[in-house]
């Protein structure tokens, strides 16, 4: 079954891409499944996923 969904908490949208679980969480994302090694995450995660990774001081400012 290639139909992959958004991995991250609260979202289900179409995936088009997976991080590892712990690449994702230091992006600041939440994945769903807990156990998972793999999170797919949807156009708009990877996204924040690439800008969480790229600008972190700017992540800091905003979610502490
Ligand atoms: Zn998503």
């Amino acid at each position: 079954m290639p139909e992959d969904k958004c991995g991250i908490d609260g979202c289900s949208a179409p995936a088009v891409r997976s991080y590892s679980k712990k690449a994702c969480e230091g992006a600041g994302l939440k994945p769903a499944d807990e156990n998972a090694k793999r999170v797919h995450v949807c156009k708009e995660h990877n996204k924040a996923f690439k800008k969480a990774t790229k600008v972190d001081r700017k992540l800091e400012s905003l979610g502490r």
